[in-house]
């Protein structure tokens, strides 16, 4: 950082370099901030004439990658499970695998075969299987502990990086740079791949997931609604706006998640943190493994089917829930800390920035 400090050649690329310029020195904490400011697009390696095999070998994305690791398991809550991040792969591989098994062993040690292999049909029919209020006692509990486990951790990063406080317009602006992507094209059109050229495909894709989960999570919320509020049961119609929000989100999560994964496999193993593939590649399975079956279980509901395919989605997402606080989910949430402290120091005079 010192020396692009005193180099600036990539002051425009994104908002990594102004915020540094704001810095004559770099403490742990502003290193953990300018590194989840950083969306990994590799234009200032390729770009950089200190780059390897120069002996300075500066390598920003590459450094910054494995920055961001580290961050996500300082902040981590409770420190005691920081060291999942590290084997977060196995992890989660271990607990989908586990979920999935204890709700399909559970439907089948509470119901005869009968019953499990029956046509459900109507309003009401996932409840034959599993009550609705097991339901909501299981996946409200994962909900709030990962509900919690993040905000603590944010909290911990927050007041790492500088802690202070930022307005309601710093907020909203980071919004819309978040949900825009905008520092994930290098200011030259996307980012770097193998073949040395930029392209948006990483943008897309990301596109794809995030809103794809947003979709389902408000399909979820609806049907909350719609359960407690006006007595409607699930499984819905498929013009109901739950199935529809669902099945957008589910193709979203599909598409996304498969291209994410290809991009990946094009990327320049050069500006990667090799030790973060297993975290990243986990997750991206994972929210595969919630759309296809999900996707599975609404063209299959109202056959014998239904009752192991509900066991299977429901066991996926209660290890997906769980996993998100020790897994590549937080990112997320720290860049848009990070984007809101950027917004917050982008209207300081250079002497208001904080370093924390
Ligand atoms: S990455 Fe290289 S070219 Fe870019 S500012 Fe740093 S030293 Fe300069
Ligand atoms: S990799 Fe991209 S986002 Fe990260 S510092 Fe370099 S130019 Fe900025």
């Amino acid at each position: 950082m010192t020396i692009c400090n005193a180099c600036r050649y990539c002051e425009g690329l994104c908002a990594v370099f102004p915020a540094m310029e704001r810095r004559r020195t770099f403490s742990d904490g502003s290193l953990e901030y300018l590194a989840n400011l950083c969306h990994s697009c590799g234009a200032c390696y390729y770009a950089c004439q200190y780059a390897p095999p120069h002996e300075f070998a500066i390598n920003v994305p590459k450094v910054f990658a494995e920055l961001r690791a580290e961050s996500y398991a300082r902040s981590a809550w409770p420190q005691v499970l920081a060291p999942l991040f590290r084997k977060n792969g196995l992890v989660i591989t271990l607990a989908a695998a586990i979920a999935a098994a204890f709700f399909i062993g559970g439907f089948g040690a509470v119901h005869d075969a009968e019953t499990l292999f029956a046509v459900h049909t109507g309003p009401g029919a996932f409840y034959r299987l599993m009550p609705h209020d097991v339901m909501v006692t299981l996946f409200g509990g994962v909900f709030l502990f990962a509900t919690v486990a993040i905000a603590l951790s944010i909290r911990t990063f927050w007041n790492t990086t500088g802690g202070g406080s930022v307005t309601l317009t710093d907020v909203l602006n980071a919004g819309q740079v978040a949900a825009t992507l905008r520092y994930l094209d290098g200011n030259r059109g996307g980012c770097m791949n193998e073949d040395d050229q930029p392209n948006d495909r990483r943008r897309f894709y990301h596109h794809c997931t995030f809103y794809g989960f947003l979709l389902c999570f408000a399909s979820t919320s609806l049907a909350t609604i719609l359960h407690n509020g006006l007595g409607w049961h699930a499984p819905y119609a498929w013009y109901n706006p739950v199935v529809l929000l669902g099945v957008f989100g589910g193709i979203g999560l599909l598409v996304g998640p498969v291209g994410l994964l290809r991009a990946k496999r094009r990327r320049d193993l050069n500006v990667v943190d090799a030790q973060a593939r297993g975290m990243e590649v986990g997750f991206l399975v994972m929210l595969l493994l919630t759309s296809a079956s999900g996707l599975l279980l609404l063209v299959l509901r109202t056959t014998s089917a239904m009752g192991v395919l509900l066991a299977f989605h429901l066991g996926v997402v209660f290890a997906l829930f769980l996993t998100f606080p020790y897994g590549k989910f937080v990112h997320g949430f720290y860049r848009y800390a990070a984007l809101a402290r950027f917004a917050h120091e982008s209207k300081l005079p250079i002497s208001g920035t904080s370093d924390g």
